[in-house]
């Protein structure tokens, strides 16, 4: 598939490429943990506290006026991004695990009891195992898990049988990030409404690779975080169809979630600062609506199409090198190459490409029991962004003959 982006000028739009690792060139494969951020995004953050760092909401000057507006300006920013119908359905969040941690704990605790089941699948990242795990063991609710095949792939047979009129709620990946797997979340949204749960969807990954409809997935939550989609780190959003959000009790107490406190009883903020308490993470969101105007610019459809041509050339390149498996090889998924080698530690990969300037992830990726289930540890996961080059999986490809010459 052709594209229309200009590579080599993307690449002067983040500062940090030029940077020169063990003598080399930085190659960074390391986008599914993080993505770099364009100067304009960093522009953003400087500018912020330069000229109109302010606490927002309560006071009337002329700079906490600016940081206000400019705060609530991201929040509508990012409800176009997700398509929602209303901005107070974008909470802000530390990130995706918060926002998933925010959902287990306020909506679980409240409307799930003993007996209830959730479902998750074998895919998921820690963030979206553990807080339904808590919350399982301290409300008596049973967790159910849908496996995968061996190509990564979410078994939908099994799926439906996992979904019973106990299950209350279901809690998936939108896009793994250890395989790559784009999963068939509009099916698994509409099962698991037939049977009357609700649905969570973990977009860390999906949101800087796919368009993103929440009206039309009609996901009842979706969790992201922005420094993988070229945005600042520390921030995210949680979106939440505002029925559930209003009859949900807040999370954290404190500041700008309260209306009135008095000792004996406090009454709550209206949506979205019933979930926000304390002073939020301003700088970083008002810098995140950069980095969306940012993907925007360049078109959410051409960054997909180049990083599905590095996908491909990257696929086909492994092939040469003897003892490599893919891990995760569905017919649908973004640009995420996890593989293992014959006789070679994905550690001591990493520590020798890293010697070459090349960054690549190494080990689980946070999904031990997906690990498990493919019989293996770990794997070296190479993940491809918009300023990813051929020639840099060029390098790469030489980077593992040579480290196949040193430890085969
Ligand atoms: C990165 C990631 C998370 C966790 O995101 P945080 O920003 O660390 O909260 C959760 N799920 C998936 C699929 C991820 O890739």
């Amino acid at each position: 598939m052709s594209n229309n982006l200009d590579i080599a000028s993307i690449r002067n739009d983040f500062p940090i490429l030029n940077e020169i690792v063990n003598g080399k060139q930085l190659v960074y494969f390391d986008n599914a943990a993080t993505t770099q951020k364009p100067r304009l995004v960093l522009d953003a953050l400087s500018g912020y506290y330069e000229h109109y760092n302010a606490n927002i909401h309560r006071g009337i000057h002329h700079l906490a006026e600016k940081a206000t507006s400019a705060f609530e300006q991201s929040r509508r920013r990012l409800q176009a991004f997700l398509n929602a119908p209303l901005p107070e359905e974008i909470i802000f969040t530390y990130g995706t695990t918060d926002g998933i941690n925010l959902v287990a704990s306020s909506y679980g605790r409240t409307f799930l009891k003993a007996g209830d089941e959730v479902i998750i699948s074998t895919m998921e990242h820690h963030s979206n195992i553990v807080p339904w795990q808590m919350l399982c063991e301290e409300k008596g609710c049973i967790l159910k898990i849908i496996p995968i095949n061996d190509e990564g792939e979410l078994l939908m047979d099994e799926y439906e049988k996992l979904l019973t009129e106990r299950t209350k709620f279901v809690s998936v990946v939108h896009v793994s990030n250890s395989l790559g797997t784009i999963n068939p979340v509009k099916e698994i949204i509409a099962k698991a409404h037939a049977v009357g749960a609700k649905v969570l969807l973990d977009g860390a990954q999906a949101s800087s690779h796919l368009h993103l409809d929440v009206q039309d997935l009609d996901c009842d939550f979706y969790s992201l975080s922005l420094h993988k989609i070229y945005g600042p780190t520390g921030m995210g959003i949680l979106y939440g169809k505002k029925e559930l959000l209003d009859a949900m009790p807040p999370y954290r107490g404190g500041g700008e979630m309260i209306k009135e406190v008095t000792f004996e009883k406090t009454t709550y903020n209206e949506l979205p600062y019933k979930f926000e308490a304390g002073t939020p993470n301003i700088a970083d969101v008002v810098a995140a609506k950069y980095a969306l105007d940012y993907v925007d610019t360049l078109g959410k459809e051409n960054i997909a199409a180049h990083e599905h041509k590095l996908l491909e050339y990257a696929t086909e390149a492994v092939k040469d090198i003897e003892g490599l498996r893919i891990i995760g090889q569905a017919k649908e998924k973004v640009s995420v190459l996890s593989f293992v080698i014959d006789g070679i530690h994905h550690q001591d990969m990493g520590v020798l490409l890293d010697q070459q300037g090349i960054a690549v992830r190494t080990g689980h990726h946070c999904t031990q029991p997906l690990m498990r289930r493919f019989n293996i540890t770990g794997t070296t996961r190479a993940s491809f962004a918009v300023y990813n080059t051929t020639e840099e999986i060029d390098l790469l490809i030489q980077g593992l003959h040579k480290v196949k010459r040193m430890l085969g």
